[in-house]
């Protein structure tokens, strides 16, 4: 799941230019979890010198004047924002791809994995996590979701949520003589794609691959079910097929190997598998029982000290690794009463 800790220099305002033409800045979110979102400004790759931009940034006054302070710091302004390539449908990711392109005619650019979620949204005019709580409730905490049902989700705002120039597959986008690789890395999202530029050996990972924290997975705005956590053990798997390149995520600071973080990741997720099995036992139970069991984020938090919001994510992620077991055939999983049960495989 997300930790919220994730405090530290990179997330302070400023620029930090990783290599001749290609910088990183932080843009503040409007809570205080994550403290910050990465986009990164691309130069001398669009035609008519625009600058290429990786991520939006959430849609707030304070994320467009550090976006802006930073533009001037390197010699450019706001309009020479001529694209916008966007990881996935987040909000501190899209929303202010979307109010950019209103403003300076940015074309913007989201995964294909994203279009059911962003049309179902678009039908259900909600900001609500609908997806994450039937989830939930699947898992066995419907008290908990009905709890979040009632928290304020800040109300639904459709210009935020407009459908992107481009969708985006498997392919290659090319700025001049210069490319980047779409590659589609559904888990996070079921959308959630990475830019890869091969040429200059950096991955801009968005939430795929975070240096210091495990992303959380499978928060959906609309759709439950899938297989999110399958489907991101895959998708981390899918980056040692390239050759190794610096990390670039979309929270936390720049790193030099992406494949050796995404080794600790496989890692992690190995090491929870083995434990909600142990939690599971010799009892049948939903993965609202398994979750109070597990602790929680690297400090090992109790489930009954996390907020709502990170016990739904914490739920949810432990319904994910219980899945995994029952695609491994380690677990079985019988659907009583709307709740998933489980039993391990002896
Ligand atoms: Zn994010």
């Amino acid at each position: 799941m997300t930790a919220r800790f994730d405090q530290g220099p990179w997330a302070a305002a400023g620029v930090q230019t990783v290599q001749p033409g290609v910088h990183r800045v932080p843009l503040p979110l409007p809570h205080d979890g994550l403290h910050a979102v990465n986009v990164y400004l691309l130069e001398n790759l669009a035609e008519d010198n625009g600058i290429v931009m990786i991520d939006g940034g959430w849609a707030i006054p304070e994320a467009r004047k550090a976006l802006e302070e930073a533009l001037v710091a390197i010699g450019r302004d706001l309009g020479d924002i001529s694209h916008i390539l966007v990881t996935h449908i987040h909000r501190d990711h899209y929303t202010n791809a979307v109010e950019l392109r209103r403003l300076l005619g940015s074309r913007v650019y989201l995964g294909a994995g994203e279009r059911p979620g962003l049309e179902m949204l678009e039908r259900l005019r909600s900001d609500e996590p609908a997806g994450s709580l039937e989830t939930l409730r699947r898992a066995g905490a419907a008290e908990l979701a009905d709890r979040i049902t009632m928290m304020d989700h800040g109300g639904y705002d459709p210009s935020v949520w407009e459908a992107p120039d481009q969708w985006l597959g498997a392919e290659t986008l090319r700025f001049g003589d210069h490319e980047l690789r779409v590659v589609p890395t559904p888990g996070h999202t079921k959308g959630h794609v990475v830019y890869l530029d091969e040429q200059r050996g950096l991955l801009f990972a968005g939430d795929h691959v975070l240096p210091h924290i495990t992303p959380s997975i499978g928060f959906e705005l609309t759709e439950a079910g899938g297989r999110p956590l399958a489907d991101y053990l895959d998708s981390l798997r899918l980056m040692t097929r390239y050759a190794d390149t610096r990390l670039l995520p979309a929270h936390g600071p720049v790193t030099d190997s992406a494949h050796t973080r995404v080794a600790e990741l496989l890692t992690h997720h190995d090491d929870r598998l083995a434990k909600s099995l142990t939690a599971l036992g010799e009892e049948t139970l939903d993965a609202h029982a398994v979750a109070r069991e597990l602790g929680w984020t690297r400090r090992e938090v109790p489930f009954g000290d996390l907020n709502a919001f990170n016990q739904m994510l914490a739920v949810n992620e432990t319904a994910a690794h219980l899945d995994v077991l029952v695609l491994r055939g380690r677990a079985t999983v019988a659907f009583v009463g709307g709740v998933n049960q489980y039993t391990r495989v002896r």
